[in-house]
């Protein structure tokens, strides 16, 4: 097993940036997910990692080996870093049967035949592909090949396993289910696993830490917990969750409201301590809290006018059967709210919604930076 770090990994393709000074540190057995939107630079460090793609400059270590580094002059190729793939497009060999299939790179590595027998036999069992063995891929669905694949990267039992959105080409009530085999099976190999994806719900379910990338920069690497109740930027507190959190402009008064100018909301006295701290009373900042977080005042417990509740309009509802997606808007102001099932709200009234202060997010202005 090993853990994996990348230190000021810079990747250049001509005038473009990949990927900007990214550090990341994996630590041994950890299942970690690159996670942002297409083209934000996952596939460019993970094919880094690999050793498909080179840096430009900075280093990479697998274990206690730097594997490459520019400016000393060292690569080591893909073949001699112990690390296994899979990919989206899980490219199996048509002619072959599922068993030869999964031996082939004990093959290639002239593994012993009854070794290869052994292990083979022993991955198929862990992924419930005993009696298919000697089948051929195209006699087999979408999930069943996928796991192939799977075993075909368990089976050389490498230091880390890397995995390109694996699950992409899958049906939605298969990847649900794969999802939590390759989660189980992860933990229960104990490989250090990176698994690019742009799918938030994939990661949160399958992570033990996230890494969350936009444009080719780090945004914020923690737990599913960490990056949705703290996340470190505007960025990440819209990417991750759904609906996405509602942002508005708000000015932090000098009595302790946040001020939408058509109306206000009173903070809490620790929100209101950390905001003099920062500078920012008087200041323009962003306001942000998650759907889930505004309530309608009928189900609501502490509510009080002026402080914690607004009366909105109801512009549009989108029901969803377990919950309703309420379109909200006070004058210019508009937000999104979740609320449950019973709430008994319609298209075109004004109806009571309830901040819940505690869950509220500022971020700095410019920057997008979190203050909390
Ligand atoms: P997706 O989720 O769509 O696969 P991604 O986050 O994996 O996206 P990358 O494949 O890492 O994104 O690509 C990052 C950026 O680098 C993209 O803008 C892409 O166009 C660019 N890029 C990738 N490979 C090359 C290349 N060989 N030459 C030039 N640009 C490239």
């Amino acid at each position: 097993m090993a853990e994996v770090r990348l230190v000021n990994v810079w990747k250049q393709f001509g005038d473009f940036t990949a990927v900007k000074d990214m550090n990341l540190h994996v630590k041994d057995g950890e299942f970690m997910i690159l996670l942002g939107p297409s083209g934000c630079g996952k596939t460019t460090t993970l094919r880094m990692i690999s050793g498909l793609e080179e840096p430009t400059k900075g280093q990479i270590y697998i274990g206690d080996k730097l594997v490459a580094d520019p400016e000393k002059g060292i690569f080591v190729p893909p073949k001699d870093r112990d690390i296994a793939m899979v990919f989206q497009s899980y490219a199996l060999y048509p002619h072959m049967t599922v068993y030869d299939n999964i031996a082939f790179p004990l093959k290639l590595r002239k593994v012993p035949k009854e070794e290869i027998d052994e292990r083979v036999k022993e991955v198929a069992e862990m992924l419930g592909l005993t009696e298919l063995l000697k089948r051929k891929p195209r006699e087999l669905s979408g999930g069943q090949r996928q796991r192939v694949a799977l075993g075909r990267a368990i089976v050389r039992k490498p230091h880390v396993f890397l995995m390109d959105e694996p699950l992409s080409n899958l049906d939605a009530k298969l990847r649900v289910k794969m999802r939590a085999e390759l989660k189980r099976l992860q933990k229960q190999l104990g490989v250090t696993t990176i698994y690019v994806t742009h799918d938030q719900v994939e990661a949160m379910t399958m992570g033990d830490r996230i890494a969350v990338i936009n444009a080719g920069v780090l945004q914020q690497v923690g737990t599913p917990e960490e990056v949705y109740d703290k996340p470190a930027n505007t960025f990440v507190a819209g990417f991750i969750g759904s609906p996405p959190m509602n942002f508005m402009d708000a000015t932090v008064t000098e009595d302790g409201y946040a001020d939408f100018g058509e109306f206000r909301l009173k903070l809490l006295p620790d929100q209101v301590e950390v905001l003099e701290e920062r500078n920012l009373i008087g200041k323009e900042v962003i306001f942000g809290i998650r759907p889930e977080d505004l309530y309608d005042a009928m189900f609501a417990q502490v509510k009080v006018p002026g402080e914690n509740m607004v009366t909105a309009m109801v512009e549009i509802i989108e029901n969803l059967g377990n919950e309703k997606i309420v379109h909200l808007s006070v004058g210019d102001v508009t937000f999104l709210g979740s609320f449950r099932s019973e709430s008994k709200v319609e298209e075109g009234q004004e109806i009571d919604v309830v901040f819940d202060m505690r869950k509220i997010h500022i971020f700095e202005k410019g920057t997008g930076k979190a203050v909390f």
